[in-house]
């Protein structure tokens, strides 16, 4: 319940306004954004790959309405990828990509274009892209996307969510050799006819996701904090004889960063996902919604500026 309030939240421009002006957020949105500039996202990048963790950079924003709007965020990936590649960052430090901040709600070929375009430089800098997935209307057409642009970058990286009752099937499709998956929960509030509904089913589902692709010939990651999943994707490797370049954990920036830790000592890879930049609201928002404890944080920040 409280979950669907905050994603409906997270919709509303009156409650962005809100949020997003008022002086308390900054402490609260600092916990799990690395910063506005792209100097702080190369900062952040420098500390995680440092403490022996890669880096997956993802530029905030989203919902993109405009060629140009769209245009900017490619153009940001490009100069971010220099600057990783400038730094020596690259290989460790990939980038994830949003297609509807490419143009993908209005122009699927721009989005294509300028994913396109993203994928060239960061070839050209040693290392890798990750189309991120959204709400299920734009699932097709970012399997379509990421099909088109594997045929000349195959290392293009896709996101598969648990939640979703097509995702077993979309998992045996991917689970390819060379083929890089991202399964994840889900984010996004979606209707019953299309996903799973209770954290047990998804569970359940994340599970037989896991199996098919820690079972298969691709390159599985496995971005979850959820403890248990931890515990059977480790088990899986071993079960699976999968060494630790053979597949990874991901988690985001300034969530379980003990455990992050932990598995790097363990010997296993582990890439933190950093979001960077100014439009950072509806990132925060999903942060929310996964774990209504954080309000408990976000109303501490509140009262300790009063
Ligand atoms: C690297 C990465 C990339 C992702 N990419 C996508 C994507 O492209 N599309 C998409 O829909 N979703 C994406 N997600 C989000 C994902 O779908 C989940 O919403 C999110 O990871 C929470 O699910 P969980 O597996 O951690 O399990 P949960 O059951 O939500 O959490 C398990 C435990 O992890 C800890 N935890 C989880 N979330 C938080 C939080 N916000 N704050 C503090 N502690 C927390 C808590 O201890 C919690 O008990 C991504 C997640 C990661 C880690």
């Amino acid at each position: 319940m409280l979950r669907s309030v905050i994603l409906a939240a997270s919709r509303s421009s009156r409650v962005e306004r809100l949020v997003a002006t008022a002086p308390f957020s900054r402490d609260v949105v600092r916990r799990f954004v690395a910063g506005a500039k792209t100097d702080d996202a190369l900062r952040v990048t420098r500390e995680l790959v440092d403490d022996g963790l890669a880096v997956t950079l993802d530029h905030l924003g989203e919902d993109t309405v405009t060629p140009e709007q769209a245009r900017a965020t490619r153009d940001e990936y490009l100069a971010l990828l220099r600057m990783l590649a400038e730094a020596r960052l690259t290989p460790a430090a990939e980038v994830s990509v949003k297609l509807s901040a490419l143009g993908q709600a209005f122009d699927e070929q721009l989005a294509y274009d300028n994913a396109r375009a993203i994928c060239a430089a960061a070839d050209a800098a040693g290392t890798t892209v990750t189309l991120d997935m959204e709400d299920h209307t734009t699932t097709d057409s970012t399997l379509d996307i990421l099909a088109k642009l594997r045929k000349d970058f195959p290392s293009t990286g896709a996101v598969l969510q648990a939640y979703l009752r097509r995702t077993e099937s979309d998992c045996r499709e991917l689970a390819s050799a060379g083929s890089r998956v991202r399964l994840c929960k889900g984010a996004y509030k979606e209707p019953e006819s299309v996903a799973h509904q209770s954290a047990r089913d998804v569970d359940k589902s994340y599970v037989r996701c896991l199996n098919i692709l820690m079972s298969g010939d691709g390159y599985p990651m496995l971005a979850t904090h959820d403890p248990r999943l931890i515990a059977i994707g480790e088990d899986r490797a071993r079960w699976f004889d999968r060494s630790p370049d053979r597949f990874e954990f991901q988690m985001l920036y300034g969530i379980r960063p003990e455990e992050q830790a932990r598995l790097v000592g363990e010997g296993y890879t582990v890439r933190t996902y950093v979001p960077y930049g100014d439009d950072w609201y509806g990132y925060l928002m999903r942060r929310l919604a996964e774990r209504p404890a954080n309000l408990a944080f976000f109303a501490r920040a509140v009262a300790s500026r009063k």
